[in-house]
C-alpha cells in the first residue's frame, strides 16, 4: 500500500527562497495549465475535428514555449511544472468520475507547494537532498521503508514541510490481537466508544481555540491590504489553524493505531458525515470530532496490520436495537443518552449499546461472507485484499 509521512523541514534562507519560488512555479504552471485546458475544451466544443485537452499534450505544450515566454521557470526543478499539471490531470479525472468537483485555481498562501519524482531527491537519515539545493534537514527520519515513489514540499502557516509517498508492503499478520470483534461507535459526546465499554473523549480542540481564532481572524480584517502587518496577522492565524489541525490529527492516531493493533475484526458505521454536518446545531462540534479522519485512519491501518474492517450500512439502526433482545425503537432523539429496553428492560448507554450492536454486526457480516452469501449491507474491508486507489487516496501519516 501507499503511505505518505509527513515531516517538518529546516531550510536555510537560501533553500526556503529555492522552495518558495519553486511553489510559485507550480502554482503558475497548475493555472497556465487550468485556463488552457478551458480554452481547448471550448475550441473542440465548436470544432470537434479540434482535440480535446490533456495533461500530456499541456505539458508538452507549456515545454515547448516556457523557454520563450517564462524563462524563470527554468530557474527551478522541472518536475516543479511538470506535476503539477500531471496533478490538473487527476484533478480533471476525479472531477469526470464524480469524486471531486472541478478543478479550482491554485491561490498562493493556500497551495504552496510543489512535487518531486524520486529520481529528483535521495532522503537519508534526517536529511533530503535536491539537486541544486544540497541537503536540507529533516526533523525526523523516515519512518517507512519500501520503494520510495515521491516527495510533495508544502508550506503551511509559515513552516516547511516535505511528504514523502512510499509504497510499503503489507505488515505480516501479528499473532498478538484477540481474535474479538469490537463494534466502534463514533459520535459527539465521546469521540469512540467501544463495544468494550471504553470511550475515548476528544479534547475538542477548535471550540476551545475558537475564541483565539475569532480574535485573530478580527485582527486581519483590520489590518491593510498588501501591508506587512497584515502579512504577520495572517500567518499568526494560519498557525493556529495547524496548531488545531495537529492537536485534532494527533489525538485521532493515537486511537486508531491502538484500535488497529488490538482487534482482528472491527466494525464502524458508514456515517453520512456530509449530511450530519448540514445540521446546524451539530455541525461544528461533529467536524471537529473529524468522523471522515477517523474512519480514514481506521481504513489503512486495519489493512496495513492485516485485519478486517467492517463498514456497516448507514441504514443499520445501531443505536435504537436493544443489544440484549434485538428490539428496535421506532425513535431515539440524539439527546437521550440512556435508555431502558421496553420488551426485556435492560438499560442502555446510548454509544455503548450502539457500539455493542455494531460489534454483533461484524460478527454476522463475517460469518455470511465466509458462506459465500454476502449480506449485501456490509463493506467488509480484509486487510490482504482491501483496494488501495492510488491516485485517489494516499493515506498521510503524520
Ligand atoms: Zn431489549
Amino acid at each position: 500500500m501507499l503511505i505518505a509521512h509527513q515531516i517538518a523541514l529546516d531550510p536555510n534562507n537560501v533553500q526556503a527562497t529555492y522552495l518558495a519560488k519553486a511553489c510559485g512555479v507550480a502554482r503558475f504552471a497548475y493555472n497556465w495549465a487550468l485556463a488552457e485546458w478551458q480554452k481547448q475544451y471550448e475550441e473542440h466544443k465548436k470544432d470537434p475535428l479540434k482535440p480535446k485537452p490533456s495533461e500530456g499534450s499541456l505539458r508538452r505544450l507549456l515545454n515547448s514555449i516556457k523557454q520563450e515566454q517564462f524563462p524563470w521557470m527554468l530557474e527551478v526543478t522541472k518536475n516543479a511544472p511538470q506535476m503539477a499539471i500531471i496533478q490538473l490531470g487527476k484533478a480533471f479525472k476525479n472531477f469526470f468520475s464524480g469524486r471531486a468537483k472541478y478543478p479550482k485555481s491554485r491561490k498562493k498562501g493556500m497551495h504552496d507547494r510543489f512535487t518531486l519524482t524520486n529520481d529528483q531527491f535521495d532522503v537519508d537519515d534526517y536529511r533530503i537532498r535536491i539537486p541544486h539545493l544540497g541537503w536540507m534537514r529533516m526533523r525526523e527520519k523516515l519512518r517507512f521503508s519500501g520503494k520510495i515513489l515521491s516527495a510533495t514540499i508544502s508550506r503551511i502557516a509559515d513552516r516547511w514541510f516535505v511528504s514523502v509517498a512510499v509504497e510499503i508492503s503489507d505488515t505480516p499478520k501479528s499473532k498478538t490481537p484477540s481474535d474479538v470483534a469490537v463494534g466502534v461507535d463514533l459520535g459527539v459526546t465521546a469521540l469512540a466508544t467501544l463495544s468494550t465499554g471504553e470511550k475515548h473523549i476528544s479534547p475538542k480542540p477548535h471550540t476551545k481555540l475558537l475564541r483565539r481564532l475569532k480574535r485573530l481572524s478580527k485582527a486581519l480584517s483590520r489590518k491593510i491590504k498588501g501591508s506587512k502587518n497584515r502579512v504577520k496577522a495572517k500567518i499568526k492565524l494560519a498557525r493556529l489553524y495547524s496548531r488545531i489541525a495537529n492537536i485534532r490529527r494527533d489525538v485521532i492516531h493515537k486511537i486508531t493505531t491502538g484500535l488497529a493493533r488490538r482487534f482482528e475484526t472491527l466494525c464502524i458505521e458508514d456515517l453520512n458525515v456530509r449530511k450530519m454536518v448540514k445540521n446546524r446545531y451539530h455541525a461544528r462540534s461533529i467536524s471537529d470530532m473529524g468522523f471522515h479522519e477517523f474512519s480514514r485512519q481506521l481504513k489503512y491501518k486495519t489493512a496495513w496490520a492485516g485485519n478486517t474492517l467492517v463498514i456497516a450500512n448507514r441504514f443499520f439502526p445501531s443505536s435504537k436495537t436493544c443489544s440484549c433482545c434485538g428490539h428496535v425503537l421506532a425513535v431515539l432523539p440524539l439527546a437521550i443518552r440512556n435508555w431502558d429496553c421496553p420488551v426485556c428492560s435492560s438499560s442502555h448507554d446510548r454509544d455503548i449499546n450502539a457500539a455493542k450492536n455494531l460489534a454483533a454486526y461484524a460478527v454476522s457480516s463475517t460469518v455470511k461472507a465466509c458462506g459465500g452469501s454476502s449480506s449485501g449491507l456490509a463493506d467488509i474491508l480484509h486487510g490482504e485484499t482491501a483496494p488501495v486507489k492510488q491516485e485517489v487516496n494516499v493515506n498521510i501519516y503524520l
